[in-house]
């Protein structure tokens, strides 16, 4: 579903991410955990089209193309590849490509202070992918009812909770029905009693099959979610596999030396 190969990038001389491979099979779940500007965020970045990689490439195969899904629709039910090395191509639509087919959901919400709820939802789906409004509203609806916001659908993101901001990102991200859905800290600016909800919905979204990477410092929420852990430091995947396995007995000694600050 998603393969990503020598995945590279910079901030002027900083190099960020030095090579990275990764491949996520559909419906699976990859939780990516390592210490505080290994690289995590960007890599979330680069696979949503919000920063233009300096190298390397990333593959999107989508489910059998379905006339009647909107991913067809879209244009969006082949096989992608973005290639950052190609020379001549156009990054604005490199980067478009991918915010076509990922959604992703921010560690601090970033809602649009000045839309309602609904607003927020259908901005991307109405605007920017130019479905329908009424059919994207029918679904926004539904998508709020689901996460118990029903009766919040007019109200601004400054009159909800940090946890009811949080389901609203979800609910947006869900609405642009992405192929491949991205999670970046998405419990860490909450109230410790918070945290529960929005964890519970990108649980049931895991069960459901939706293919995730999921950026957490939550590992017993990683090791109850994700069916394969990524461990990232210094811009490289240190040690990728099943999650028992890197929490509980880690091959690597940097990721025995992580996870025992952590724990
Ligand atoms: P993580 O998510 O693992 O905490 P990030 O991907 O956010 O790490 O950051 C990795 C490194 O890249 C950090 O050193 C950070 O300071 C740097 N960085 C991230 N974004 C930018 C940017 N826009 N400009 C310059 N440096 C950046």
């Amino acid at each position: 579903m998603l393969t990503v190969r020598g995945l590279r990038k910079s901030f002027g001389t900083t190099r960020v991410l030095e090579s990275i491979d990764l491949t996520v099979g559909r419906g699976r779940v990859l939780a990516l955990i390592g210490p505080s500007g290994s690289g995590k965020t960007t890599i979330l970045r680069c696979l949503n089209g919000l920063e233009n990689a300096d190298g390397g490439t990333i593959t999107i195969t989508p489910a059998e193309a379905d006339p009647a899904s909107g991913a067809a629709a879209a244009g969006t039910g082949t096989e992608m590849t973005v290639d950052f090395g190609a020379a001549g191509a156009r990054a604005t639509s490199r980067l478009a490509a991918l915010r076509d087919r990922s959604a992703m959901v921010f560690q601090n919400y970033n809602l649009f202070p000045h839309k309602t709820v609904l607003e927020n939802v259908l901005e991307g789906p109405v605007v920017v992918q130019r479905r329908p409004k009424a059919e994207v509203t029918a679904e926004a609806l539904a998508l709020l009812t689901r996460v118990g916001l029903a009766d919040k659908t007019d109200a601004y993101p400054f009159e909800l909770s940090g946890g009811q901001q949080q389901r609203v990102g979800i609910v947006r991200a869900l609405a642009l029905r992405p192929q491949l859905l991205l999670f970046d800290e998405p419990t860490s600016s909450l109230d410790p009693e918070l945290v529960g909800d929005v964890l519970r919905l990108i649980k049931e979204l895991a069960i459901e099959g939706w293919t995730m990477v999921i950026v957490t410092h939550e590992l017993e929420f990683a090791r109850e979610v994700a069916s394969e852990i990524a461990f990232v430091d210094g811009g490289r995947i240190v040690e990728h596999g099943d999650p028992k396995q890197v929490l509980r007995d880690p091959r690597e000694e940097r990721t025995r030396q992580f996870l025992h600050r952590l724990l």
